[in-house]
């Protein structure tokens, strides 16, 4: 367990640096709204909390698949996607939490993008750490 939690500090370092040094001009990723107060703090939670992209994508998996993935959550298709859209309708009312997603939204396509412009150093990388005992 803590060598997978070593590993996966080891890849986050790997891709930071990577996104880091990708010198096109970029801006850096920052969040404009942090300081300002979510209108509902429930939602905010979850938002806050979870990296959005990876939620959305979550609620949005089939059945089947969600149960594989998490057992002990009873939500069917259609509760997750009730709670989806209210989460999509809550960006566009909370500038609080539309800054956060926009910032996921940021680092994933900034990750995306260290990904293609790097496969062979994260496929190094990767082939490396599988060798390991
Ligand atoms: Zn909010």
């Amino acid at each position: 367990m803590e060598t997978r939690v070593a590993l996966e500090a080891d890849f986050i370092q790997l891709l930071a640096r990577l996104i880091s040094e990708s010198d096109d001009g970029d801006p850096p990723i920052e969040r404009t709204g942090k300081d300002l107060t979510c209108s509902q703090p429930v939602l905010g939670q979850w938002i806050d909390d979870c990296d959005v992209p990876f939620l959305l994508e979550t609620l949005a998996l089939p059945d089947e698949v969600f149960a594989q993935e998490f057992p002990g959550i009873t939500l069917s298709q259609n509760d997750r996607e009730v709670f989806a859209k209210t989460l999509v309708m809550h960006f566009t009312e909370c500038a609080h939490c539309n800054a956060k997603k926009a910032e996921d939204v940021a680092w994933k396509l900034a990750v995306d993008k260290a990904f293609v412009e790097n496969k062979r150093t994260i496929g190094q990388f990767l082939s490396s750490t599988k060798r390991k005992p």
